[in-house]
């Protein structure tokens, strides 16, 4: 976490500061966490959080997708606040599955080691998980309400959260990622074309305020509006540039590595080399799949 470890962005939302997993807080009659980072920040979340509500709680968290990295700390904290979470059909289905669980647990356990986080900390199976699907809204306050948004892409469980009427999305791994050297980095990991269709219909919202969850969030209409164009640019040129490799050679760890050497390398997540080049060579995929395969 960094010195500063928490600041407001509005009235009744909390951003908690960490260069690669910021999460955010949303008060009201019950407390919403958005997203669980990796199991090497659980315990520094914890402490942050209670910091912040005192001695209040989370009641529910919600779950933009099933990843390893905005899963990773749900056990730890579940634990302790034993809060509802909430996520797409698809995410709760995967979150029941043991399997799932062992790699989400592997993968934390990898990071833990990189960050040199040498506690007992790990994944279990969680509790209280609940489905929300697209046009449910789930009430914060007399006031306030989010909305639910499908936007798949990224993965098949992918959902964004707007809450209303301020307009803060949270999207979630839907928008991409700016990198450390600042180009967008797109992860259209399951499906080119949902994706981008995702992407289209979160510009169409115009939201306010965008609350990443790997990056800081920008606040005003106009720059929202400019990031998430420049994000569907570089979503477009990259499956352009994945194209014609394709057209060379249709190795995809080989192109993979290729985008991470030319276009990424100098991650904001800087996660397992391996989850990166797994999600890279997912990229190549859905584009071969979408763009190569179907036209033969
Ligand atoms: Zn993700």
């Amino acid at each position: 976490m960094n010195k500063r470890k928490y600041e407001s962005i509005n009235k009744n939302v909390i951003v908690l500061y960490d260069e690669m997993f910021p999460l955010y807080i949303v008060k009201g009659e019950k407390n919403f966490l958005i997203d669980c980072s990796i199991t090497a920040k659980a315990i520094d979340i914890h402490k942050t959080i209670n910091m912040i509500l005192k001695r209040g709680k989370i009641d529910s968290v919600l779950l933009t997708h099933s990843h390893y990295d905005h899963t990773g700390a749900c056990f730890y904290l579940q634990n302790i606040y034993d809060f509802n979470i909430y996520g797409s059909y698809k995410t709760v289905k995967l979150l029941k599955k043991e399997k799932v669980i062992d790699f989400i647990d592997r993968m934390n356990q990898d990071f833990k080691k990189l960050l040199n986080d040498n506690s007992k900390t790990k994944c279990e199976m969680l509790k209280n998980l609940n489905t929300i699907k697209q046009g449910d809204r789930i009430k914060v306050d007399n006031n306030n309400h989010f909305e639910i948004l499908d936007t798949p892409g990224h993965t098949k469980c992918s959902i964004s959260f707007l809450l209303q009427p301020e307009k803060i999305l949270f999207p979630g791994d839907s928008v991409g990622i700016i990198e450390r050297n600042g180009k967008i980095k797109p992860l259209f990991l399951s499906s080119y074309k949902e994706y981008e269709k995702s992407l289209n219909k979160l510009i169409k919202i115009e939201p306010h305020i965008l609350a990443f969850c790997h990056n800081r969030y920008i606040k005003g209409k106009e720059k929202v509006k400019k990031f998430l164009e420049l994000s569907l640019n570089s979503t477009k040129e990259l499956k352009d540039k994945i194209l014609k490799m394709l057209k060379k050679d249709q190795d995809f760890d080989k192109i993979a590595k290729e985008i991470f050497e030319n276009e990424f390398s100098i991650p904001t997540v800087m996660g397992p080399y391996k989850a990166i080049m797994i999600n890279l060579a997912a990229m190549v995929n859905s584009v071969y799949r979408e763009f190569v395969e179907e036209k033969i």
